[in-house]
């Protein structure tokens, strides 16, 4: 099992992107200033001290028409100029702050850099000093590939399993076990069939999705859950108790409009 470092941090490395909820009673402007963006971050606890800054460049947005019956969502996508994160970029940041380095599967031929960069990092630290590298392979139009042969955690989303071909979560994390590290983990949600996950040990595991009672909005119900698996990782839970962690915190998430509280 993981035994991440103790005080060190989580890195996320991607992009923020804009959520516009046409359900909600007040609609920030296409032009949301990104202070506004960075604010409710750090109030969600998320330090932003190294987030890339681009003035005058506005975040990629996502208008979404939710319908409250079910929950399903329309999303109306809208790439601003917002630059992708660098390896130039990236190389500025001392990675013996981190234990986890988790990357979203786009820009690959700089992201890949990046995981290179850690690798090596973690070929000269001691053991307790590695950091542990997740990534996710969401849309396949990134091509994000690389990531199944060198991360320690891969997550595979639906949309990313069916185009190869898999119907259930459990026939893609037993796919794509047979090709990521020996060492590492997959882990694959699937909407409201829940998740399912496979260690390095082979054994497979499967939790039903947790219903919030009524489903109102499942936008970034992915994120959320990435993210409870990987804070859950981090306390070297067990993996079925990973799963179910992940699935209960992104449950919760789909009974309610956005993150407010998620987090107690
Ligand atoms: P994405 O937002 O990337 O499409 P998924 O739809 O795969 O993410 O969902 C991620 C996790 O969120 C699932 O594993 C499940 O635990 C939870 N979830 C998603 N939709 C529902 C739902 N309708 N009811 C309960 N939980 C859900």
């Amino acid at each position: 099992m993981f035994q991440p470092g103790g005080d060190k941090k989580v890195l996320c490395a991607g992009l923020i992107c804009l959520d516009i909820l046409s359900v909600l009673d007040h609609y920030p402007v296409e032009d949301t200033d990104n202070s506004m963006v960075l604010d409710e971050m750090r109030e969600f606890g998320v330090e932003v001290d190294h987030v890339v800054m681009h003035d005058g460049c506005d975040f990629p947005s996502s208008t979404i028409i939710i319908n409250t019956h079910t929950g399903s969502r329309t999303i109306i996508h809208a790439d601003k100029d917002l630059p992708e994160l660098t390896f130039s970029q990236f190389q500025q940041l001392d990675l013996n702050w981190y234990k986890w380095i988790h990357f979203e599967g786009r820009n690959m031929t700089e992201v890949s850099q990046m995981v290179n960069a850690v690798q090596e990092f973690n070929h000269s630290a001691s053991m307790e000093d590695r950091i542990i590298i997740s990534g996710e392979c969401e849309k396949a139009k990134y091509q994000p590939e690389y990531f199944i042969s060198t991360v320690d955690v891969l997550f595979v989303a639906k949309e990313y399993a069916q185009h190869h071909g898999f119907t259930t979560a459990k026939a893609a994390v037993h796919g794509f076990h047979s090709r990521v590290k020996k060492s590492a983990t997959v882990v694959c949600a699937w909407g409201e069939a829940g998740a399912d996950a496979m260690g390095p040990d082979g054994v497979h595991h499967h939790t039903d999705a947790y219903s919030p009672g009524q489903v109102v909005d499942t936008l970034g119900a992915g994120d959320t859950f990435n993210g409870a698996i990987i804070a859950a990782m981090c306390r070297s839970l067990p993996l079925d108790e990973v799963l179910k962690f992940g699935c209960r915190v992104a449950g919760r998430k789909c009974g309610q409009f956005g993150y407010r509280g998620l987090r107690e």
